[in-house]
């Protein structure tokens, strides 16, 4: 029965010349989360609002799922669209909408009847009136409530009649595209896909990078990864994902270094070569899943220590201050912790020292990476240059 969605979205926060930037980035990504729904739509900028319209039959709940992952939208309005045939068939259209659509009618209500086309033969006023009357004798349970009606009934008359009264909260956040581009380190575990997300939605496009481990860790670990990045790229669009072979670079600190700080020693490496990427690549951050004290390496020391190496970004961790169980309800919610907890090995945790340290000194660890000298510079290079670079989206 629905042929347009009414797109939504928080005016407050664009003014100015950034609403037009934000309105065109917010179409492209409307068009582009509709790409592959069956159907054909119209999407074009009104006033305040996107309106996206179906061109002949589509499929109502695809194109819902795909809006609802647009980020920098609000709100999103089912509409029904209604040929003008005169005030009563208009009252007996929106009777049957009404029953139609709401089988437990015992609600308030108000009528808010606009005419962007003044040639209407009634005054706005007139139809809220009119319109209500209609409604409260065809359904008695039904009331009216001016001031804060549980059901808001929109009346547009245009060129045709817009109709609708549902809302359906949006994903919120910016359209992907207005802030700029960061790189995210992504593993195969639950906080960092969301982490992506969460940056993602304030309108940044994502770059990711995986270190794996081969033969350490297997095919399937790295299309797990693949397949999170696909996740995250529902909602961000294309996300190109650098897999660097970090195998050498592991077994090398593993042979040279203190067991304990391996893992410190190792989340350096990362960080630098991400780092490397991300400029590579327009990046103006790092992003990962880091959450004060949820294990040895991302104790308030260790944090201090691994981010010394990052010399020119920032470092974005959405979830600092998160517990866990709030990140598995994000990822639950962005539909990405099904997939996060499949049991495939991590590079990480397969050298993992029976104590890592907690409390790293950063003298200490600088020390026992001199052992690592330039062998560990070329090994780097080798596994930036032949890193792979896999297209995720959907
Ligand atoms: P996650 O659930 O995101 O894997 P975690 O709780 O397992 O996090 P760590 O393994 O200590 O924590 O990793 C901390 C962060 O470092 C991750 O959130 C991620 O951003 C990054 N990271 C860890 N391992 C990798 C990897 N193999 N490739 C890319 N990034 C990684
Ligand atoms: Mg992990």
């Amino acid at each position: 029965m629905f042929q347009a969605f009414l797109i939504k979205y928080a005016e407050i926060a664009i003014k100015g010349k950034n609403r037009n930037l934000f309105e065109d980035a917010l179409v492209r990504q409307v068009r582009r989360a509709l790409k592959s729904v069956e159907g054909s739509f119209l999407v074009e900028k009104t006033r305040g609002r996107v309106n996206v319209t179906a061109e002949g039959d589509f499929d109502y709940d695809g194109a819902l799922d795909a809006l609802k992952k647009v980020f920098g939208i609000t709100a999103i309005c089912p509409v029904v669209v209604l040929e003008d045939n005169g005030f009563e068939k208009l009252a007996e259209d929106t009777v049957s909408y009404i029953s139609k659509v709401y089988k437990d009618r015992n609600f308030t209500f108000k009528i808010n009847a606009r005419r962007a086309r003044k040639n209407y033969p009634m005054e706005s006023m007139e139809i809220n009136a009119s319109l209500g009357e209609k409604l409260l004798n065809a359904f008695p349970e039904l009331k009216v409530d001016v001031h804060s009606p549980e059901v808001m009934i929109n009346v547009e008359i245009r060129e045709k009649i817009y109709l609708y009264s549902i809302v359906i909260p949006g994903a919120g956040g910016m359209p992907t595209g207005t802030g700029g581009k960061a790189m995210l380190l992504l593993s195969g575990g639950i906080d960092s896909p969301a982490a992506g997300y969460r940056i993602a939605k304030r309108g940044v496009v994502l770059n990711a990078v995986y270190f794996h481990a081969p033969p350490y860790t297997s095919e399937r670990a790295k299309q797990k990864v693949v397949d999170l990045a696909k996740i995250i790229s529902a909602y961000s669009g294309t996300i190109w994902l650098h897999v660097v072979n970090f195998t050498e670079i592991q077994k090398y600190i593993y042979e040279k270094c203190p067991h304990e700080e391996l893992t410190i020693i190792m989340r350096r490496y990362m960080m630098r070569i991400a780092e490397r990427l991300a400029l590579e690549n327009d990046c103006m951050a790092l992003v990962t899943g880091e959450s004060i004290g949820q294990v040895a390496s991302q104790t308030m020391a260790s944090l201090m220590v691994t981010n010394e190496v990052v010399e020119k970004l920032p470092v974005f961790r959405p979830f600092i201050g998160s517990d866990k169980q709030e990140i598995v309800e994000l990822s639950k919610e962005i539909g990405s912790y099904e997939t996060s907890i499949l049991p495939f090995e991590d590079c990480c945790t397969i050298w993992v020292a029976k104590h890592p340290v907690t409390k790293p000194s950063p003298e200490r660890i600088r020390k026992h990476e001199r052992f690592l000298s330039d062998e560990i510079d070329r090994m780097m290079e080798t596994a930036i240059k032949n890193r792979e670079v896999i297209k995720a989206e959907v």
